[in-house]
């Protein structure tokens, strides 16, 4: 009861064009965990995230979070209970960035002193203090602060649940790291249970606690803390993987 976790049973996606992007999944991210999605381009981590929140119908299978099934929600109602930060963020063009991490409290019908000072907090936390930046447009934003505003609305209403696709994808190597680990105290003091996809495997073993390998059609290799996955991989696939990121396993922050 009261588990804010995501559960994967035998989950299928096959596309109209009969591509099976996922062939029977089993998986869970905690409540509380940042589970990483990572493998090879095409190998299904986009549709497997997608699927949680019904931008991607499954085909078969289970998916439930918090408890209950996916397919027994309305779409709409259950994309606002979950925040969804994606690498080209999306923001409203003509939405001041206040404005911007200020919807879906509106949507969700918050008081407007709550929503104000829910947007300070936030721009606060992602380092856009709201007298510099609430004012601005996203055309008036770097590619990496329009990444941090797409970050801050989606933990406008504390969603217990998050996903994120290449989430920091578009900001600059130095302010990556600042961000990753700005957002990782954020989403350890929300206890937000968050399903990452990435490319970047250094990203995973930084931020995960536990990292899922997928191979070619959403076919699971290996599910394991970033220890368990960077010191055993599991197979051949899994240490071809990481071979090709010369990845090192993680170390005590110093
Ligand atoms: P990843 O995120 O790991 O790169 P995706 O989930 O985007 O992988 O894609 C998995 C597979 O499904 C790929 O073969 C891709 O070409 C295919 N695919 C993705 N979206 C669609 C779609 N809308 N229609 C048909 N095939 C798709």
């Amino acid at each position: 009861m009261g588990s804010t976790g995501i559960v994967f049973e035998g989950v299928r996606k096959e596309y109209p064009d009969g591509t099976v992007a996922v062939g029977s999944l089993d998986l869970e991210a905690r409540e509380g965990e940042i589970l990483a999605l990572v493998g090879p381009s095409g190998c299904g981590k986009s549709t497997t995230l997608r699927m949680v929140n019904r931008l991607v119908e499954p085909s078969a299978g289970r998916i439930a979070v918090a408890g209950s099934d996916v397919m027994d929600q309305d779409p709409v109602q259950l994309r606002r209970g979950i925040g969804y930060v994606i690498q080209h963020v999306g923001l409203f063009p003509h939405r001041t960035v206040a404005q911007n991490v200020a919807t879906v409290p509106g949507l969700l019908g918050w008081s407007k002193a709550d929503s104000q000072a829910r947007v300070e907090e936030l721009l606060d936390l992602v380092g856009l203090p709201v007298g510099e930046y609430g004012t601005r447009y996203p055309h008036e934003l770097s590619g990496g602060e329009r990444q941090r505003v797409g970050v801050a609305r989606a933990l406008a209403v504390r969603p217990p649940v998050l996903l994120m696709d290449e989430p920091f994808g578009a900001v600059d190597p130095q302010g990556r790291r600042r961000l990753q680990r700005e957002f990782a105290s954020i989403q350890k003091d929300l206890g937000t249970t968050v399903m990452m996809v990435t490319h970047d495997i250094r990203e995973a073993v930084l931020l995960a606690d536990r990292i899922a390998v997928l191979s070619r059609g959403g076919v699971l290799e290996q599910l394991g803390t970033p220890e368990e996955v960077t010191e055993n991989p599991a197979n051949d696939f899994v240490e071809d993987f990481l071979a090709d990121f010369d990845v090192e396993p993680r170390q005590a922050e110093g």
